[in-house]
């Protein structure tokens, strides 16, 4: 038997892994220290009742033979696919719900998309950006290219002039640097897609969290994409739904490529897949009704008024930030010059605060820090009350 050398080149430590084992280590160390976790990337509310209910309706209904469900549509049941695209219709975006596929969640199918595509391929990577593009280039053989996301460019990289990509990865609004994507923007990459006969997979799953109008949440909102984008999205932050679990990817039938990217990734979903549960799909359905949506909106904006807390009080310490506006993570630069892990240290024995390096996202991340607002108001406001009272200095 050998082995899938390619996933023997990852990094043995996944980021959120470290910082975990590195929270552990001061913990043990420190066990009466307070800890105030502004890494977390999971929520903290629990589930609107309107989502709960459903679920137990979902739940009954499994007991009797009248509504008991067994396996259901392979794509994910008709109601939910319908609900999504009525989602997307509230601004604008008309989809097909045939083009709508149901998963367990986004990391998932950011993994299983890789069995479209050949190893002879370029990824065109920004970076820094959530880790789990990378990893799954990597263990599909892929080679990787990458674009700095810099202070100068906003941490918006655009399309290189001279650099050909196949398949591009775009994360908008972008774990870990609440970066945003404009229209215009996001115009000249799906340009550049065309051009290189390339495919973009577009990452919306923090769309929730665009606080400004002008913003697009989907690269459908764009002319031209349903020709050239895969759009992946979750309903884990945006109805807490980490431990719940449901997302959905968009595969248009208009895609242009040598094969239909729709009809193979419906094959490959009918091959290994047997659908998100039923009591979690009626669940999901209920986010989209406007009761769902009112209480994540609720929740959302109690997440952002955490990012504000958080940004207000870096800035009363004299560190600029960026993001935190229409994201729920907000991106610094570590003072003092540190690097990203110096800093998580500095950050955690100094004021049992932890972050998450931002080199952990990248090499263009070294030297940054990410706060994450998905903690409860408590934490946030006394960790904001000791990062404002440090003045900036970490080096205690
Ligand atoms: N995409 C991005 C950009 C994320 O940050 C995350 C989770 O942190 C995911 C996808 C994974 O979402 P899911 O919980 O649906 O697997």
């Amino acid at each position: 038997m050998k082995v899938n050398h390619h996933a023997l080149e990852l990094e043995q430590n996944y980021l959120f892994s470290e910082v975990a084992k590195r929270i552990r280590e001061y913990q043990a160390a420190n066990p009466e220290a307070p800890l105030y976790k502004l890494s977390i990337g999971d929520v903290t509310r629990p589930l609107s009742r309107v989502i709960t209910d459903e679920m137990k309706a979902a739940a009954e209904d499994m007991s009797h033979a009248e509504t008991f469900h067994g396996y259901g549509a392979e794509q994910g049941e008709l109601f939910l696919r319908e609900a999504i695209a009525g989602y997307y219709a509230r601004r604008g975006t008309k989809l097909d719900p045939d083009d709508i596929f149901i998963s367990d969640g986004a990391k998932n199918d950011l993994g299983n998309l890789c069995d479209l595509f050949d190893a002879d391929n370029t990824v065109l990577l920004p970076n820094p950006v959530y880790p789990v593009y990378y990893d799954t280039s990597i263990m599909s053989g892929r080679r990787v290219q990458f674009l700095d996301g810099t202070k100068e460019n906003g941490f918006l990289p655009m399309p290189p002039a001279d650099v050909h990509a196949d398949i591009i990865y775009l994360c908008s609004p972008n774990n870990p640097t609440g970066a945003v994507y404009n229209r215009e923007q996001l115009a000249a990459w799906i340009r550049y897609a065309k051009a290189e006969h390339a495919l973009i997979l577009f990452d919306a799953a923090y769309e929730a969290y665009i606080r400004d109008p002008a913003l697009p949440h989907s690269i459908y909102e764009i002319d031209g994409a349903a020709e050239c984008a895969i759009e992946i999205n979750s309903l884990s932050k945006t109805a807490g739904f980490t431990g719940v679990r449901c997302g959905w990817t968009i595969v248009p039938k208009t895609l242009q490529y040598e094969a239909s990217l729709h009809q193979m990734w419906f094959r490959r979903t009918a091959t290994k897949y047997n659908g998100c549960s039923y009591i979690i799909q009626r669940a999901a359905a209920a986010v989209f009704t406007e009761p769902g949506l009112q209480a994540v909106s609720a929740d959302i904006s109690y997440y952002m008024e955490n990012a504000r807390l958080i940004k207000a009080a870096l800035q009363k310490a004299g560190i600029p930030s960026t993001g935190g506006e229409n994201a729920p993570y907000v991106w610094f630069e570590a003072p003092q010059q540190a690097d990203s892990w110096k800093c998580f240290d500095q950050l955690l024995y100094g004021f049992g605060i932890a972050g998450t390096p931002g080199a952990g996202f990248g090499t263009a991340g070294q030297g940054w820090m990410r706060f994450s607002s998905f903690g409860t108001r408590e934490t946030v406001s006394r960790a904001a009350e000791l990062l404002a009272a440090s003045g900036g200095n970490f080096e205690k």
